[in-house]
């Protein structure tokens, strides 16, 4: 599968030929869109959220809500099993860039920055996946 596929990371300047300049910032200086600007914050087809750098598959639209925040959001990742991650195709890391810490959410595959992930969501879990839409293509079909 898609999953186990690795491309070879590519430098910023490769990276910077490969993706559109609000993908680049976004994915690569962890960058954040603009709230209510995302083209997928509205989109309620069912599908997969596939990494815009690598098509990794990372969210599925079972798990997509609306959070309100002006960004799309999940309430887990694709693969998470209870609270077991090790399947999904997203990583987790601990950010202070903003001096409170939060937790970054990046692709297993590629480290392309994908949003954050805070701790007021719905659900048992009580996770809030907020994920740029540029940093994500969507793939219609059955999740
Ligand atoms: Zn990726």
């Amino acid at each position: 599968g898609s999953l186990t596929k690795r491309e070879p990371s590519l430098t910023k300047s490769e990276w910077r030929k490969k993706l559109t300049p609000e993908q680049f910032y976004v994915t690569r200086e962890k960058g954040t869109e603009p709230p209510f600007s995302g083209s997928y914050l509205n989109n309620k087809a069912p599908g997969m959220y596939h990494c815009v750098c690598c098509d990794s598959p990372l969210f599925s639209s079972e798990k997509k809500y609306c959070s309100g925040t002006g960004w799309p959001s999940f309430s887990e990742a694709h693969g998470t099993s209870g609270s077991d991650e090790s399947n999904t195709g997203i990583l987790r890391r601990v950010d202070t860039s903003l001096g409170a810490a939060r937790t970054e959410v990046v692709c297993k595959q590629c480290e392309a920055h994908l949003g954050h992930v805070f701790p007021d969501g719905p659900g048992p879990a009580g996770q809030r996946f907020c994920i740029n839409s540029v940093a994500l293509k969507f793939k219609p079909g059955q999740p």
